[in-house]
């Protein structure tokens, strides 16, 4: 039976130095990288680089929910969803159409943003595009998988307890080489191969994913808003959407409540706890009640790594 070692590559520091390794063990790999239509600039160009440093294409996979958006005007046109008034139903109808973003399809589907509390994005926008179009193939013409992660135990608390070798069945075993590595060797890794990591490192980024990431921390945002001021307008173009086409006309992307100036009496409204609101409490410090003006001076251009990348 043939094994096929495919390997999930998003750009970021963990995936590429799971292809390091699978380069320096002289394994025969292929490369896939699903396209959540959320990525910055630089990822995709990135993605161009790595292709040319491996010497092979990185096969691009999207999810598509135009039938789950369809399926959903029909419901609204038909009064078969309940709690909608007519005006939320008559604005959904509007802007309920799909882009062709996946990420954002995905929400005016849901009606809402994902959150660090349920990350439906991973599953709908990553896992099952990469297992519907690349794995299930293979695997019913009775061919094995071997799926290459970078997962690291340290990475979160979730992740602490990843297995190196699992079989998940039919074929499909789900590999991880990195479970007992950290950051520093992972950029080692990078730095022993001749290969540059992803430049969003030395940007303020400490992980690099969706731009921004629902699970993105304080430090994150404060170099987005300083540094990405197009992300910052797409989000919040994203929000009224997504509003619009949701039941209760509002959706933030960051959870409002996780702002340390919110009470439990605010009215949450994305035009009034949307990402301006948390842009503006990255830019404070001593718990949201001061003007932090030493990250209100920081230069966008000058180099700023949380793993050491610019000594
Ligand atoms: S990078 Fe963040 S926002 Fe993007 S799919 Fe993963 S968890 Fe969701």
């Amino acid at each position: 039976m043939k094994i096929n070692n495919i390997l999930s590559m998003s750009g970021g520091k963990d995936s590429c130095s799971t292809a390091l390794l699978a380069v320096a063990q002289e394994v025969d790999f292929e490369m896939v990288s699903a396209d959540t239509g959320h990525e910055h600039p630089e990822t995709y160009e990135y993605l161009d680089y790595l292709e040319s440093w491996f010497g092979k294409p990185i096969r691009r996979v999207k999810a598509d929910f135009s039938e789950q958006i369809a399926r959903k005007r029909r419901k609204l046109i038909a009064g078969e969803l309940p709690g909608w008034t007519d005006a939320a139903r008559d604005r959904a109808l509007q802007v309920l159409y799909p882009t062709g973003i996946p990420f954002l399809d995905l929400c005016m589907w849901k009606g809402r943003f994902p959150s660090s509390q349920a990350r439906f994005c991973t599953q709908f926008l990553k896992t099952e595009p990469i297992i519907e179009q690349v794995f299930l193939p293979l695997l019913d013409a009775n061919e094995i998988i071997w799926s290459w992660q970078g997962v690291r135990r340290d990475e979160s608390h979730a992740r602490r307890y990843a297995k190196e070798f699992e079989e998940v069945g039919g074929g499909l075993f789900n590999y991880r080489p990195l479970v007992r590595w950290n950051a520093d060797r992972v950029f080692e890794a990078h730095r022993y191969m001749g290969l540059k990591p992803n430049p969003l490192y030395k940007q303020g980024m400490g992980r690099v994913g969706c731009m921004p990431c629902v699970n993105s921390n304080k430090a994150e945002l404060q170099a987005i808003a300083l540094r990405f001021p197009d992300e910052v307008a797409r989000v919040r173009e994203w929000e009224r959407l997504v509003s619009e086409a949701s039941r209760r006309q509002s959706s933030t992307f960051f959870t409002a409540t996780n702002d340390a100036l919110h009470t439990s009496t605010d009215l949450v409204d994305y035009k009034t706890h949307g990402i301006d609101r948390m842009i503006e409490w990255s830019g404070t410090a001593r718990g949201g009640r001061q003007f932090d003006l030493i990250a209100a001076s920081a230069d966008p251009e000058s180099c700023k790594s949380a793993y050491g990348l610019c000594e």
